[in-house]
């Protein structure tokens, strides 16, 4: 398929992660943003980000700076775009402001609307989440950003959302009364763990609260009172503020204004987070995201359906956090020097991700429940340029139980090492490359392979790290 011509048939386009997260959507969703139509026209007039939060980091490269978002769409950086911030995004006030701060470097005027239904990670959110991880028997290595929390929260229908930060003070105090004392005593009770186990570091719990910025000269621990009860006044006082200055940005129900933009004709590019095998029905649960992340529910978060999906992996596999992850590479040397050149870090948290080689059963599958069994599969690969130097695997199916199966299977994900694989010879520098026709000989058999080995249709590749760094079909 002709990347522009695919998208020019179509008017609502998404990027969807088809691994463990962290595939480079972000450049990717940048490059589609930029694109123009023949006339000189771009062939986006809208992004929107419909779900997702703090916890995902999404990495551009702008004019040589690294700029990270988080709640923001990535292609914000692109000029005259209508910027959608939806209602399924678990919305922290502190990240998106410091957030905007970044933008407005390169884009001095964006135009960003938040639905007014976001929900707001609270105080109590971020606390519960970092405290859980510890004193927990059952650690799952969120990024303790809140956003599990803060979507329990919604499905009890108690939560914030974004219009709530702009109520007047009354209405506020009430709705943060009745927080306090649903969160209070689970706060308390890990406090006070956490201070039992802790006691070698001789600092207590509110004093680890104290590490967590808030922005603004604020720590997790101006919250807390020193018998660790919520301190409402202060998390008035915050979120008024917070109101006050985003006020301009928070805007009613978005929908409408979504579907006039395409009763109008426009394009819309939908990106999507997190990674298909992170889904919290369909991933590797429990080490999944506390959301949906695949196609259908992306159009289900969005509002709209996705009438073009593009579909992004990395040239080789990595996963961050706990959890399966069957074609690891368990050699360290040979896994640190693909981190290294992969910079594989985590664009949140720092955290060093594992790395493995390519494992199509968990592309097909990720594929499957993006487009089903017939659908359309249409790839970006990622960083094939990392690949340079390296004779990568590509992994066809796992053994589960001394048997080889070339199906994900819940009930086996967890038991599963790599099985059969193809093995390349070295790939080349692909660095600088801007057409299929100049892949050199074994990058051109490795991603041959991915086509057929998933049936996939690949149709950009990632040569580099800037905007431009592609080869597109
Ligand atoms: P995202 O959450 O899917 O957007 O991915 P991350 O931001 O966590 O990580 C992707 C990283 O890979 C970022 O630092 C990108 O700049 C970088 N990246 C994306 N595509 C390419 C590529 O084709 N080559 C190289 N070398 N880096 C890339």
């Amino acid at each position: 398929m002709d990347l522009i011509e695919g998208i020019s048939d179509n008017q609502v386009v998404a990027v969807l992660d088809i691994g463990w997260g962290d595939s480079g959507k972000g450049k990717i969703s940048d490059y589609l943003a930029s694109l123009e139509d023949g006339s000189g026209k771009r062939l986006f007039s809208a992004v929107y980000r419909p779900n997702g939060g703090p916890n995902t980091g999404h990495t551009v490269y702008h004019k040589g700076e690294k700029v990270v978002f988080h709640l923001i769409p990535s292609a914000a950086l692109v000029p005259g775009l209508e910027c959608i911030i939806g209602r399924m995004v678990s919305f922290d006030p502190v990240v998106f402001s410091s957030e905007l701060e970044n933008v407005k470097r390169f884009n001095p005027d964006p135009n960003i609307e938040i639905d007014g239904s976001a929900h707001v990670i609270m105080p109590w959110h971020i606390a519960v989440d970092r405290l859980r991880e510890i004193v927990g028997s059952g650690s799952i290595g969120t990024t303790g950003k809140g956003v599990g929390p803060c979507m329990e929260t919604r499905c009890s229908r108690k939560g914030f959302v974004t219009v709530d930060m702009l109520a007047d003070s009354k209405t506020l105090e009430n709705m943060v009364e009745e927080a306090v004392l649903r969160f209070e005593p689970e706060i308390i009770d890990l406090m006070r763990r956490l201070t039992v186990i802790s006691e070698g570091y001789n600092d207590g719990a509110l004093n680890y609260l104290a590490t967590v910025n808030m922005g603004n000269d604020k720590t997790l621990k101006d919250f807390f009172r020193g018998d660790g009860r919520i301190d409402i006044n202060a998390v008035l006082e915050f979120y008024t503020a917070h109101g006050t200055s985003l006020s301009k940005y928070i805007l009613g129900d978005l929908l409408p204004t979504i579907r006039s933009t395409l009763e109008e004709g426009e394009r819309i590019l939908v990106e999507g987070t997190q990674g298909a095998l992170l889904d919290i029905s369909y991933g590797t649960y429990p080490y999944v995201t506390a959301g949906l992340v695949t196609r259908p529910g992306l159009e289900h978060d969005a509002g709209i359906p996705i009438d073009l999906g593009i579909n992004v992996t990395k040239a080789y596999a990595t996963r961050v956090g706990r959890g399966p992850f069957p074609t690891e590479i368990l050699d360290s040397d040979l896994a640190n020097r693909l981190r290294e050149a992969g910079g594989e870090y985590g664009a949140t948290t720092g955290r060093p991700r594992r790395v493995g080689w390519l494992d199509v059963v968990a592309l097909d599958h990720a594929l499957f429940l993006n487009h089903g069994a017939w659908g359309k599969r249409i790839v970006a690969v990622t960083k094939l340029d990392v690949l340079g130097g390296f004779k990568p695997r590509i992994y066809n199916d796992y053994k589960v139980d001394g048997s080889e199966t070339d199906i994900f299977c819940y009930d086996e994900i967890s038991r599963a090492t790599g099985g059969s694989y193809i093995e390349f010879d070295e790939i080349e520098d692909v660095r600088g490359l801007s057409r299929f026709s100049e892949l050199p000989r074994n990058a051109s058999a490795y991603i041959d392979a991915i086509e057929s080995n998933a049936r996939a249709d690949v149709i950009l590749i990632g040569t580099g790290q800037g905007r431009h760094s592609v080869i597109i079909s």
